[in-house]
């Protein structure tokens, strides 16, 4: 058996229980997990890079996750993963709409690098609609996130949210 380690790149905004799940099953596969946190993704953050960072390391710790470092990156994924010498990207798949562009980032990143594999986790069938999106879209109005993520996480949301509401007040 190769002896493989991956990282599991995204934005993080803010960690749900889907990407735990995930982190969870590539743990059993691969010797090593980073949690790798885009510090610009395209979207426009509601958490800062480093909110984002304390939030994960935080949650990880919530559900008794360990040996998962996370970090930052800016730039490109495939140079990243090059520096702390990984041999696997993982990414997790929901729905229909998420496979186009995991498709084109896989053949991107395999273009750039034929030695760094792709590897998709099929999303968890309770976790298939879940998105941080979706999270903050119900927290922003007082829904209850908490079957969604960590208690942690929740907690940053309503802290983030009051701030937002203080500043436009
Ligand atoms: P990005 O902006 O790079 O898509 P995300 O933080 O939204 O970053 O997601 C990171 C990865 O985790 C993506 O591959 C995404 O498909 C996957 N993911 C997010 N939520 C879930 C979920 N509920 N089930 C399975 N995979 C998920």
């Amino acid at each position: 058996m190769t002896i493989t380690s991956a990282i599991y790149p995204g934005s993080f905004d803010p960690i749900t229980y889907g990407h735990i799940d995930i982190v969870r099953r590539a743990k059993k596969l691969f010797s090593s997990l980073l949690i790798a946190i885009v510090a610009n993704p395209n979207k426009t953050p509601l958490f800062s890079i480093d909110e984002r960072v304390a939030i994960t390391e935080e949650a990880l710790k919530e559900v008794g996750i360990t040996g998962v470092e996370v970090i930052s990156y800016d730039g490109l994924l495939i140079d990243c993963a090059k520096s702390y010498g990984v041999d696997a990207i993982v990414r997790g798949l929901r729905v229909n709409s998420d496979f186009d562009y995991e498709f084109q980032m896989a053949l991107t990143n395999r273009d750039l690098d034929s030695d760094i594999e792709t590897v998709f986790f099929m999303t968890a069938g309770r976790y298939s609609f879940l998105a941080s999106s979706i999270v903050k879209e119900v927290k922003r109005y007082g829904g209850d996130v908490s079957s969604f993520v960590p208690k942690c996480v929740e907690q940053a949301l309503v802290r983030k949210f009051a701030e937002l509401n203080g500043k436009a007040a």
